[in-house]
């Protein structure tokens, strides 16, 4: 159990996110369950870790917008009093023909995704650094390693993901704040949905391991990133894949 700590995880309120929250306040942190459009299921959410004598709260924030991922972090040091890990896992995505993409699709997948895991850093590690601790875990994606047809826009703010982690994580460590990245493969989520079963059934073929992810596989790897147990790592990638990328 981590007794103590504080967490806060941005897109918390479905999917990968929802998992990291869950599995985090199971483990003793207490959790800020960040939604955006879906407070219903966030609130849910609260309502099932509380049950289970978890401490949890919700703070609904457009984390692309700089102000609201502001105040996402003044709300879990106002209600925690501190910060001790910032998961940024709020992300879209999208699947479009690369000469399809609008100027205001481009514009949002960077909005959300880079802008989302700027602000909430930025604003999060200001509290670490004088704490002279603190981690900061990413959500990148496969395809920020590999690339994705159809997805250049997303492919290109998930490698992004990767830059910002390995310079952050140079430029912090000698705050002892440690900055890390996680790289899933394919993980069964609403984002997977727009997919044909025939496309699944082609996907899951070329996973050596011959199964989808699940939230819960890239939950564990958070918290491992998390705990004490990872204390020698950091700027590194770990990529929970299936062996889909390796
Ligand atoms: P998901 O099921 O679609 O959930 C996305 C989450 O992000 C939701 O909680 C959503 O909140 C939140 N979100 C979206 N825009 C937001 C914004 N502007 N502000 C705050 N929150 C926002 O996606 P997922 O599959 O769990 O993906 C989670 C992360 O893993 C993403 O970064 C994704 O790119 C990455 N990833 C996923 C896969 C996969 O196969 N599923 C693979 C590799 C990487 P609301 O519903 O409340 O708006």
């Amino acid at each position: 159990m981590t007794k103590g700590k504080i967490a806060v995880i941005t897109g918390a309120s479905r999917g990968i996110g929802s998992k990291i929250a869950e599995k985090m306040a199971q483990e003793g942190y207490s959790v800020v369950i960040n939604c955006n459009k879906s407070e219903a299921a966030a609130q849910t959410l609260k309502e099932k870790i509380t049950a289970l004598g978890g401490n949890a709260q919700v703070y609904k924030a457009d984390i692309g917008n700089r102000e609201e991922a502001k105040g996402l972090i003044d709300f879990c040091i106002d209600t925690y009093g501190d910060i001790d890990v910032l998961v940024n896992n709020a992300g879209i995505a999208q699947i479009k023909l690369f000469t399809d993409i609008s100027a205001d699709e481009w514009e949002e997948m960077v909005r959300v995704n880079l802008g989302g895991m700027f602000y909430c850093t930025q604003s999060a590690v200001s509290h670490m650094i004088s704490n002279k601790s603190g981690k900061v875990i990413n959500i990148s994606s496969i395809w920020g390693l590999a690339g994705s047809s159809c997805e250049v826009h997303y492919s290109t703010v998930k490698a992004g993901t990767i830059g910002f982690t390995k310079a952050l994580a140079k430029e912090l460590g000698p705050s002892n704040i440690q900055v890390n990245c996680v790289a899933p493969g394919i993980i069964l989520t609403d984002m997977m949905t727009g997919f044909t079963e025939e496309e699944m059934a082609m996907m899951r073929g070329e996973i050596p391991l011959q199964r989808f992810g699940t939230p819960e596989d890239i939950a564990d790897t958070v918290l491992f990133l998390a705990s004490e147990r990872s204390s020698y790592i950091t700027g590194q990638v770990i990529s929970p894949n299936g062996g889909i990328v390796i």
